[in-house]
């Protein structure tokens, strides 16, 4: 029995590469390019939140995509409007959703939207009181925080929402400006056990 046992592990061991799961393949594409300040802030928060779900998130362009690359998982990802801070104005305004994802015959499709002039707009005025240099990050933040929740309802493949953390149904201006904001753990949970699962096998292009 022991030498079976042995067999297993070292069968098993190799081919997944230890435990990790296969990456999850998010497909971008920014109808304006965002600076790079701006770039790196919402790849870097988007990385923090997700790590607690145990998803490792392969980032990509899709302008790059060949068509030709089987993911586990994947999402195709739209940043519309301008993802940048240029014309900051001193009040706010309700811009309407500052984020959505696509649903058919009520199903929850991998597609995601990110509205960045809404999100421009709702946080603005807040903005303007930080310092200039610190602005970038803290709307890089902002958009991956509205990333992160819709990419809750895509793996998870769930419309609820939590009361507190990153899967909540409605952003403050403080959730989004805040230093921190994370899911909350039985969110990570239903994200690590979706996931586990292997759940969908899409090919980009199709
Ligand atoms: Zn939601």
């Amino acid at each position: 029995m022991k030498f079976a046992a042995l067999y297993l592990v070292l069968g098993v061991l190799p081919a997944f590469g230890g435990s990790r799961e296969p990456p999850v393949r998010l497909y971008v594409q920014f109808q304006h390019q965002p600076p790079d300040a701006v770039l790196d802030a919402i790849r870097a928060e988007l990385q923090e939140i997700m790590l607690p779900s145990g998803m490792d998130l392969d980032w990509r362009s899709l302008d790059a995509a060949r068509g030709d690359e089987v993911s586990s998982e994947l999402v195709v990802v739209h940043f519309k409007g301008t993802c940048g801070i240029d014309n900051l104005e001193p009040f706010d305004g309700y811009p309407g959703p500052l984020g959505w994802t696509h649903i058919s015959d009520g199903e929850i499709l991998p597609f995601s939207d990110v509205n960045c002039d809404g999100v421009r707009i709702f946080i603005q005025r807040d903005l303007l009181r930080f310092p200039e240099e610190e602005r970038p990050a803290a709307y890089g933040r902002a958009l991956a925080r509205v990333l992160a929740h819709e990419l809750y309802h895509v793996f998870a493949k769930t419309r609820k929402h939590s009361s507190t953390g990153v899967a909540k149904a409605a952003y403050s201006v403080h959730d989004l400006l805040a230093l921190k904001l994370r899911l909350e753990k039985p969110q990570c949970d239903l994200l690590r056990a979706s996931h586990s699962h292997g759940a969908n096998s899409f090919s980009a292009g199709q």
